[in-house]
């Protein structure tokens, strides 16, 4: 089977990193024997070159038609309001991709607060909290009058049990198999309530899996205190995106965060930083963040399409990540060397061998 993987490569940064991903990708692939066919499609300010739009109906319509895809960061900075501001949310809606899955793993020789931490956060992002709501301008808040803002969060079954379901399936291929669910039972009854039970329905059909549950404040603290103990942890939307970014932030930063949105069918790879307009163009972007949400698709893909192969090329890549990261050598300004984006991406190519 041929897997078919559209790649996006959006703005500034975007530019960069996303070749370097697609270069490592190519060689994990043809080391393990996976046959793959790669699709440009224009997004950004590609977009708007060829189509008028940074994000062209064309675009939408042959992601239909793929595995999935990798996309870069969006400048938003340099659109018109209305036009680049809300890619992501709908893209997640248009696709179903309904948990952004984001690990956080700490290494022995990049800086960082705590060292140990290995740990893969579900955050559903269909609903919840700025989901791209289709009520109230798509914010999910309205203005009845001067005074009052009134913001609100959907929360359902079926949104809550399909993203706990990804997370003892996560958690079912990897060492420790524990889910945590974290969110603030005692105060949003009902919709935090819902989440819980779901995610306490699906616990009982992983009696491999252990599960347990924290209220979101005392998990943020934990989190900066002791963060080792957790493996997968599940949350809604806005909870999911403050402890991600909290997350990050203990194992090295932006740099070394990427994620990977998932549906029934299709997954998109995107790293979490954005366009970095600040730094683009130089050829001094750490591309860890766009390379690993590269293998993670391929992991992805592997266990959903029962392809080996993909399973082997996102080890390949991973193996080769850590001998990269170990030697230091090649590693971006940021991680504490001076190499290039090129230089690390070769690196990871050639350590793949
Ligand atoms: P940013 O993540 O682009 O940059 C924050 C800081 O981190 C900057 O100093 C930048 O140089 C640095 N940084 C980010 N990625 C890096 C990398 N790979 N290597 C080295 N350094 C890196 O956040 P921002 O400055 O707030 O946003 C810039 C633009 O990106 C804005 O237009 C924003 O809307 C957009 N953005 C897009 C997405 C997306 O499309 N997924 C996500 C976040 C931000």
């Amino acid at each position: 089977m041929q897997l078919r993987i559209a790649i996006l490569e959006g703005d500034d940064i975007g530019l960069e990193v996303v070749p370097e991903a697609v270069k490592v990708m190519k060689a994990a692939a043809a080391k393990a024997g996976l046959a793959v066919e790669w699709l440009p499609l224009p997004i950004g300010r590609a977009g708007h070159a060829s189509h008028g739009h940074s994000m062209p109906q064309f675009t939408v319509d042959s992601l239909k038609t793929v595995d999935g895809w990798l996309q870069g960061p969006i400048g938003h900075n340099a659109y018109p309001r209305g036009d680049a501001t809300w890619i992501n949310p709908p893209l997640r809606k248009i696709f179903e991709l309904f948990a952004n899955v984001k690990p956080v793993k700490s290494y022995p020789n990049i800086e960082s607060i705590h060292k140990n931490v290995d740990i893969v956060f579900l955050r559903e992002v269909t609903e919840g909290m700025q989901s791209g709501s289709v009520t109230f301008a798509g914010t999910g808040e309205f203005r009845p009058n001067d005074d009052i803002t009134i913001g609100h969060r959907v929360i359902t079954r079926k949104g809550s049990n399909r993203v706990a379901r990804a997370a003892f399936e996560i958690a079912r291929t990897r060492t420790r198999k524990r889910v945590t669910a974290v969110h603030k039972e005692p105060i949003f009854r009902l919709a935090c309530g819902m989440f819980a039970e779901e995610c306490r329905k699906v616990a009982q059909e992983y009696p491999d899996v252990s599960f347990d549950e924290v209220l979101v404040d005392g998990f943020a603290m934990k989190l900066v205190m002791k963060p080792q103990p957790y493996d997968v942890v599940v949350t809604t939307n806005q909870f999911g995106d403050i402890l991600t970014d909290e997350g990050a932030g203990l194992v090295g930063g932006l740099g070394l965060a990427p994620g990977l949105c998932i549906g029934a069918h299709q997954a998109m790879a995107q790293a979490t930083h954005g366009s970095a307009p600040d730094i683009a163009g130089q050829n001094i972007a750490n591309p860890y963040a766009m390379i690993m949400s590269g293998k993670m698709l391929f992991e992805w893909l592997g266990h959903q399409r029962g392809l080996p192969e993909a399973v082997a090329a996102a080890a390949a890549i991973d193996a080769a990540m850590d001998a990269v990261i170990a030697d230091a050598r090649a590693l971006t300004g940021d991680l504490g060397g001076s190499g290039s984006t090129r230089d690390m991406g070769d690196a990871v190519a050639a350590a793949i061998g």
